[in-house]
């Protein structure tokens, strides 16, 4: 308690200065006048919210609250009516007032639950003119990610049930907390306050301006008021917290908010935090804006996301933030980094300047992601991210051969829309192009590009073409063109490509078409055109620089292996000739590990897609080298594990024979345990050798995980340690029922959030059906809280139609379990991994329940399983063909 009362006391003082820096600063006021007809809106174009001053008194009990909020709005034309958004929310009184005075009048609010909207009819029309609208209402508390919601959780000191306080607002929430104009154009400046428990400490994205005691144990807080801001961007949290805090530069007041006897274990994110915001500032050329930036732990879970960039008060799901040094594995906790480093470039590139629609959601997240690679391989190159960055272009790559793909800049319209457009062609695919697009115009013009429209457009809302713009401006000739069809029209190009030497020189002919997983024929008879830059290497010889517009037959200096995609920049395939494969094959052990990982991936998904003979793809992963890099060596005992799985029964153990040989002796040198000072992706490399091999059957392996269980019956820390979800997902996965039953009793006592998280989602994992379907029905009790749901998700791996079928006969209340803008696209998810021809009838029966614009999630199942049911058995051929080819 004495922690908390400092920490009041010392946001009490920096409030002064906050109020101060915005008083002398040059802050900007909302855009004036109607929304543009060029941005798409729910709401008449007749009104603009200038600031907003809200008030919530949460009753986290019986979770639910009371709000007051006043609205000042500038009205443009006459009407009879103002309409703003609001979902769930049910007013007591709406009161509007000439801003100039004069008395209020009543307006009848009119609930439109559908569009989620309030119109507001006034007795007589309005004016054109200032207003203020002041509402009484009362909301509603959730317990999923959504809105204003509830996390349970044991308190670290006491072990006892404690509820702390949330929100997440984005896309479509803000309305669920407030009545607002919640679209991103409608920026406007922000009051909050708080009527909270005298004890708890609140958290917005200003610093707390006053906390006055309440007669009834509770305390008023005030927050300083924000800069305009778009309205998914408003933050409240409230619980038993304390916060670690330091200096950033220009004495931003950076500080992580945990859970209460959190205590060191946030220590690395507050370290990790004022370097990011320092890089940023010169990146972008323009200082952090706020006075203070909190990153605030949530102890539970969602379906969708790790974290979220409000402004001045991220907020983390506690696995995603706080190191627990007896739970947290390596790659968790690179995504922990990545997060850090996404959601703190966002406070610039989303918060300062943000997307004017949905629309462009991509520029966002294609940004924010390409951002925190940056950042990642700044300051942490032992990580190797932009090796790494190979496996993000995949993910995109696998989403966009298929016909269901769309542009990275889409069409919305609907709340649902935008919701599945949080997807990997926003994210991963928005990354690839940003990268793409930064190789080919330099690093230095373009950041000069992002200066120049950070700079142009701050407090303000933009369009992908003001950002081309800019750039292009800087320096970066042809840039918008090349932008243009990466970004709208959706897509993959496929380059093939044959080459001769003749005399030390190659003679290269590329020629441009479009890779399908799909529509093979019909997009080869008719593909798309690209202008595809890219970097072409030959042997040792300085890398030479094309765009390919159709065709090209070059001539490039010196002889050797060629790789058109040299460094993998460039978002296309490339199918090379049987002599250039070969090649490549022979000099694969020579090459850079970004080509090494980038040929591996791309061959494999060549073959998947039936462009050729799955040999050359496995010819090239039995030349990775044992001690290849080790995000090689992670992609290439990933593939051994996906040869494994679609090769027959009898050829298993052949491919298992394989896998082992090649990777096993790097598993020993590493050992089983973990080594005091070695790399982050040397433990991430040991935990993946450890599951791969184990699952394909390594028998000592599982043995070894076993005995490690085993141990725990003596000393419960037995398996504390970055790999202790990777033995327990061994043992999960393998489980007897009494193995089931000490797992989930485990989980019931776990001491903290993150812990009960980790053993919760391990009983969905045994590949026994038995113990699959009590674990679906333990998801339906509640126990689990907000990691329900990703029981059911987990059964879904090893059980696809048995987590379906069950979602659907419990459909409401698997439902409730999930945040309320994702949750036909969960369903639709646990059908992902099916091998049932049937599954594709019944997909297609849950999507005819779901309105039209949800089904992009479900349609994506069904070609995925399609695909899956085609493909399986001609790779399944190819695999025994090659082994025999081999044994011969
Ligand atoms: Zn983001």
């Amino acid at each position: 308690m004495k922690r908390l009362a400092a920490t009041a006391l010392a946001g009490l003082l920096l409030a002064g200065c906050a109020a101060a820096t915005f008083a002398q600063s040059s802050a900007p006021a909302p855009a004036s006048g109607p929304l543009a007809e060029s941005v798409p809106s729910d709401l008449p174009r007749i009104a603009r919210p200038l600031h907003y001053a809200i008030e919530v008194a949460p009753d986290a009990a019986s979770l639910a609250f009371t709000g007051t909020t006043r609205v000042d709005i500038e009205l443009y034309e006459r009407s009879d009516s103002l309409t703003l958004h609001a979902n769930e929310l049910e007013f007591a009184s709406v009161r509007l007032t000439p801003a100039g005075g004069g008395s209020a009048v009543a307006l009848q609010p009119e609930i439109d639950a559908a569009a989620q909207t309030v119109r507001l009819v006034a007795p007589a029309a309005l004016a054109p003119g200032r207003y203020s609208i002041a509402f009484e209402y009362r909301g509603k508390i959730n317990t999923q990610a959504t809105g204003l919601f509830a996390l349970d959780y044991p308190d670290k000191r006491s072990g006892e049930t404690v509820r702390g306080l949330f929100t997440q607002f984005e896309a479509p929430d803000a309305r669920r907390f407030a009545p607002m104009f919640d679209e991103p154009s409608y920026k406007a400046t922000f009051d909050l306050s708080a009527v909270v428990p005298a004890g708890q400490m609140a958290v917005s994205n200003m610093p707390v301006a006053s906390e006055e005691p309440l007669a009834d144990g509770r305390k008023r807080v005030t927050f300083a008021t924000t800069p305009v801001m778009s309205s998914y961007l408003l933050f409240f949290a409230v619980g038993d917290f304390e916060r670690l805090s330091t200096k950033g530069p220009g004495g931003v007041d950076v500080g992580i908010v945990s859970p209460a006897g959190s205590g060191e274990q946030a220590r690395l994110a507050l370290e990790s935090t004022p370097p990011l915001l320092e890089y940023y500032t010169d990146y972008f050329g323009v200082p952090y804006p706020l006075p203070k930036l909190d990153n605030v732990a949530a102890p539970g879970q969602s379906q969708f996301f790790g974290a979220m960039e409000n402004w001045g008060a991220i907020l983390t799901f506690e696995r995603f933030l706080l190191i627990d040094p007896t739970i947290t594995d390596p790659a968790t906790q690179n995504y922990m980094y990545t997060a850090l480093a996404h959601e703190v470039a966002h406070q610039w590139f989303g918060d300062i300047v943000t997307m004017a629609w949905w629309d462009d959601l991509w520029l966002n997240e294609g940004f924010a992601s390409w951002m925190e690679t940056k950042a990642s391989a700044k300051f942490r190159p032992d990580w190797f991210p932009l090796v790494g960055r190979v496996n993000g272009r995949e993910t995109a790559m696998g989403y966009d051969a298929f016909a269901t793909t769309h542009p990275v800049i889409q069409p919305i319209r609907t709340v649902a829309e935008t919701s599945e457009a949080f997807d990997a062609i926003s994210y991963s695919k928005g990354e690839a192009v940003i990268a793409m697009l930064e190789a080919y115009a330099g690093e230095d013009t373009w950041r000069e590009g992002i200066r120049r429209y950070i700079q142009r457009h701050r407090y303000g809302n933009t369009t992908s073409d003001d950002l081309w713009r800019a750039v292009e401006e800087s320096g970066a000739d042809g840039l918008v063109e090349i932008a243009h069809d990466f970004t709208l029209q959706p897509g993959v190009p496929l380059v093939r490509a044959e080459s001769r030497c003749r005399q030390g020189t190659t003679a290269l002919e590329l020629a441009q078409s479009e890779f399908s997983r799909d529509r093979k024929d019909e997009v080869a008879a008719n593909p798309q055109r690209w202008r595809v830059p890219m970097l072409i290497k030959v042997g040792s010889a300085a890398p030479v620089r094309h765009v390919l517009e159709g065709s090209a037959s070059l001539e490039l200096p010196g002889c050797g292996a060629v790789v058109v995609n040299g460094g993998q920049l460039g978002y296309f395939r490339t199918l090379y000739s049987p002599e250039m494969g070969q090649a490549l094959v022979e000099a694969l052990p020579q090459l850079e590990p970004i080509d090494q990982l980038g040929l591996l991936r791309d061959n494999f998904a060549l073959a998947q897609a039936g462009y050729q003979d799955a040999g050359r793809a496995l010819d090239m992963l039995v030349e990775v080298p044992g001690d290849a890099n080790p995000v090689v060596a992670l992609g290439a005992i990933a593939r051994w594990g996906q040869v494994h799985g679609v090769a027959s029964e009898a050829q298993q153990p052949a491919v298992a024979t394989l896998a082992r040989e090649a990777w096993l002796p790097r598993l020993q040198q590493l050992g089983f345990d973990p080594k005091p000072g070695e790399s982050l992706v040397d433990t991430e490399l040991r935990g993946d050798l450890i599951r791969i091999l184990g699952n394909i059957g390594d028998d000592t392996v599982a043995a070894e995980a076993r005995r490690r269980f085993e141990a725990l019956a003596t000393d419960p820390t037995a398996l504390d340690g970055p790999l202790k979800t990777t033995w327990l997902g061994i043992v999960a996965r393998n489980a007897t029922a009494a193995e089931w039953d000490r797992l989930a009793q485990l989980a019931a006592t776990a001491p903290t959030a993150v812990e009960r998280q980790a053993y919760f989602a391990l009983l969905g994992a045994p590949k026994d059906a038995a113990l699959a379907e009590r674990a679906l029905a333990f998801a339906l009790t509640g126990e689990a809280g907000t990691s329900s749901a990703a029981i059911i998700a987990a059964v879904s791996r090893e059980h696809p139609e048995l987590a379906f079928d069950f979602a659907l006969a419990n459909r409401t209340a698997v439902e409730s379990l999930v945040d309320a803008s994702g949750r036909t696209g969960y369903i639709a998810g646990l059908a992902a991994a099916s091998r049932e021809p049937e599954m594709i009838g019944k997909l297609e029966r849950f999507a005819e329940s779901v309105p039209a614009d949800e089904r992009r999630s479900v349609e994506r199942s069904i070609a995925g399983i399609r695909e899956r049911l085609e493909t399986e058995p001609r790779l399944a051929r190819e695999v025994a063909e090659w082994l025999a080819a081999r044994a011969g």
